[in-house]
């Protein structure tokens, strides 16, 4: 039983919260083990969402915060500018080789949004690199999420991050987002006839692919509600990249680190892009960090400069490859590999698709999308209410024991990994009880 009184609720301005529906009921975390959460009041709360999709292997895990308390020990922090420590080359080793072929050298951030940015300016200093300036166009996706920076916000695909800034950087646009209503209840990728990934020769016609830098997407759209792209769609956008010279980013942000069955989803879907950016399970969460991988031709195109030796890559962060998230970063891979939790996703992938689709039946479902370990459950919204429903039946999960996430009427979960057949069941028929409570 946690004993600490809750703070004071007046300075913390909460990110992405309503702060003022907050204060007035304030729902504390004060900690958590395993597949569980427990309140500061001490009630447990199966943790049906991996934290914020980043703690694959579970709460708490002895082997990770030894390692971060180890390290604080004896290096508390150290600069990579012109300088460096060993634990920071040995994650980069050990990241680069879960990577799919060819994606061999790591760039290190402190989150996913710095992750997004980075990408975006390290294949515009590519393009520049090889004598190709005029490519400054970006192109994202509708429904797209990667992060909360300039760049990441501009290629984002979420009408209310973008609006709420006004204009955003200049030369972006964005492809149509994948999901279609008629693949309702699809278990799995939608097969499809439609050619939704032609829609980018189209935006190559139009602007000239001498214009366009990059394009951007998540292999599975998450924060936007687990869209799942259908089967070719991905191998598509590989192909048209490549053949007119545009840069291709996968965000793995939270598609990585076993999440699809896979270490990425670049394994899972077997289509490998230029640049792929990662985060949230590079430390099961425990430290922050995130961290950009590009193939070998970008790195050499950027750094390689004879003629003018020097800083080749005017971009980083203090925290770049901090010892604390280094440390935490290679526990949370050994952790990984030891207990072949990529390969326990991929072994319970077809467990969660049943349990989850026999949701069909709960009131007011209008679609189950389920991949990997990862789920999203799309609700007829209440008309004059968009969203209530889902926030009501978040609230009660919570008060009655188990942490769900959503995003307008749609409910998305993707469980640790750790988690167990008889756990998967429970997920489920708690949130049938919840739906049919709330109605
Ligand atoms: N990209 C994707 C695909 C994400 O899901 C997220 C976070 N949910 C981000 C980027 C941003 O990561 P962070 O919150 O660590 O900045």
């Amino acid at each position: 039983m946690q004993t600490d009184t809750p703070p004071s609720l007046a300075a913390f301005w909460m990110p992405f919260t309503d702060n003022r529906a907050f204060k007035r009921e304030p729902r504390m975390l004060g900690a958590a083990s395993g597949m569980y959460y427990r309140t500061l009041g001490g009630q447990p709360v199966l943790d049906a969402t991996a934290g914020l999709w980043c703690v694959n292997a579970g709460h708490g895990r002895k082997h990770i915060t030894d390692a971060i308390r180890k390290q604080a020990e004896v290096l508390d922090f150290a600069p990579t500018f012109q300088l460096g420590h060993p634990k920071a080359f040995e994650l980069a080793e050990r990241l680069a080789s879960i990577m799919p072929p060819g994606l061999d050298h790591v760039f290190f951030t402190n989150s996913g949004s710095e992750a997004a940015d980075t990408a975006l300016k390290m294949a515009l200093a590519y393009q520049r690199a090889r004598g190709q300036a005029g490519r400054m166009r970006l192109i994202g996706r509708e429904r797209g999420y990667h992060g909360t920076n300039f760049g990441g916000t501009a290629v984002g695909g979420i009408g209310g991050n973008r609006r709420a800034f006004g204009a955003q950087i200049w030369g972006v646009d964005h492809l149509g987002h994948t999901y279609r209503e008629t693949d309702a209840f699809t278990r799995g990728q939608p097969v499809t006839n439609e050619d939704m990934a032609g829609e980018l020769e189209r935006l190559i016609a139009l602007h000239g692919a001498e214009t366009i830098a990059a394009v951007i997407v998540e292999p599975v759209a998450g924060s936007t509600g687990v869209l799942i792209p259908p089967r070719g769609y991905l191998q598509q956008l590989r192909d048209i990249t490549r053949r007119h010279g545009i840069v291709l980013i996968f965000d793995e942000v939270i598609t990585g680190f076993g999440r699809l069955g896979a270490a990425t989803a670049a394994e899972a879907f077997g289509v490998t892009p230029d640049i792929l950016t990662c985060a949230k399970g590079l430390t099961n969460g425990a430290v922050p960090m995130g961290a950009v991988v590009a193939n070998r031709a970008i790195h050499d195109a950027v750094v390689a400069d004879a003629e003018a030796p020097g800083i080749e890559f005017f971009h980083g962060y203090t925290y770049s490859g901090h010892p604390l998230a280094a440390a935490a970063g290679i526990a949370a891979l050994e952790v990984y590999a030891n207990d072949a939790l990529f390969a326990r996703s991929a072994d319970l992938a077809s467990a969660w698709e049943e349990a989850i689709h026999g949701l069909v039946s709960a009131p007011g479902v209008r679609d189950i999308r389920t991949i990997g370990l990862v789920a999203g459950i799309e609700l007829e919204s209440r008309k004059d209410a968009p969203g209530r429903r889902a926030l009501e039946i978040f609230h009660r999960c919570f008060d009655e024991g188990m942490l769900i996430r959503v995003t307008g009427d749609i409910i998305a979960l993707s469980p640790p990994l750790i988690v167990e057949v008889d756990q998967i069941v429970e997920i489920r028929d708690r949130l049938a009880r919840t739906i049919a409570a709330v109605g």
